[in-house]
């Protein structure tokens, strides 16, 4: 009787003491198990995250690239609309205003000068106008805008010897064309922009728009005698590729209209955009060089401070 007393007893306790111990494996489970646990899976997750947070920013720097182009691209069509005014204007005055040294030397006599112009860029057609340019052994002025993210290819216009122009900073023209002080503070700002990146004093300039362009006609004379005072020169153009165009222009159509223009005069200036979305652009390029390369009349050369200026509208 009380051995089985006894019995029972023990059982008991031991039953107790294995509860005991059950619970402290549960505690310890509870205390170390689970948040070790729960810190991995959050660790992993995190992870995750970050890498999810930096394929967003590389997204939204792309994104910003291309909104750029197209604030650019935007500039771009109101420029024709400059253009396409100021073609008016030339078929109106007939030639009057377009300063052209060569009228009175007969286009078929001597060699012919031909300065191609690339305006709006850099782009990433920029790098490929270049490689053709360079594959062709030819030089061009560029006359650029103010952009960044694009220090490389400021650079190899310099490095490959072709010019460097000014076009503007922002290319925006109702900001630029407010006063003769906000064109002044624009081009100052990109003056100052490419000397620092590229170590060139620019004094070779480009109005967005030409000279001619109908938003600054007021205050052109103006700006005419701010940029003689700076000592710069503005060059027009009295060949325009036609690739400023909103609709698509073909690479054949843009080589005609540079082919078939550039023996007309003793002297081309060449409008054409190296902007994005130019892709036509990049492709006629070596149709006309090769035309213009293999004639024993014609030599393509860049703009220097020595070139003597095609100006839509001069200083009076
Ligand atoms: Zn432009």
């Amino acid at each position: 009787m009380v051995k089985s007393l006894m019995a029972e007893i023990n059982n008991k306790r031991q039953r107790r003491v294995q509860r005991l111990k059950r619970l402290i494996v549960i505690m310890l489970i509870m205390v170390f198990v689970i948040p070790v646990t729960i810190s991995v899976v959050l660790a992993v997750q995190l992870h995750g995250l970050g890498k999810q947070v930096s394929e967003l920013q590389t997204e939204i720097a792309s994104m910003q690239i291309q909104l750029e182009e197209q604030k650019v691209n935007a500039a771009d069509s109101q420029e024709l609309t400059e253009e396409e005014a100021s073609a008016d204007v030339q078929t109106l005055e007939n030639q009057n205003v377009w300063s052209e040294p060569s009228r009175t030397t007969p286009a078929d006599s001597g060699i012919h000068k031909v300065y191609l112009t690339f305006d709006d860029g850099p782009s990433a057609n920029t790098d490929q106008i270049l490689d053709i340019l360079d594959e062709y052994g030819v030089k061009a002025t560029f006359f650029v805008v103010g952009k960044e993210g694009y220090n490389d290819q400021y650079r190899r216009i310099v490095e490959e010897g072709h010019t460097l122009g000014m076009h503007s900073y922002s290319h925006v023209y109702r900001d630029i064309y407010e006063s003769v002080e906000a064109y002044g503070q624009d081009l100052e700002k990109l003056h100052t922009y490419l000397y620092e990146l590229t170590g060139v004093d620019s004094r070779i300039v480009r109005l967005p728009g030409g000279s001619s362009n109908t938003v600054s006609k007021d205050k052109i004379q103006d700006i005419i005698a701010y940029l003689g005072q700076q000592g710069m020169t503005y060059y027009d153009w009295n060949v325009s590729s036609g690739d400023a165009a909103s609709g698509y222009v073909s690479a054949q159509q843009i080589a005609d209209n540079v082919l078939n223009h550039v023996s007309e005069h003793h002297t081309s200036i060449v409008l054409m955009h190296d902007a994005s979305g130019k892709n036509t652009t990049v492709e006629a390029l070596p149709i006309i060089l090769e035309k213009i390369l293999e004639s024993d009349n014609m030599v393509l050369l860049p703009i220097t401070e020595d070139t003597v200026p095609i100006q839509h509208v001069q200083a009076q």
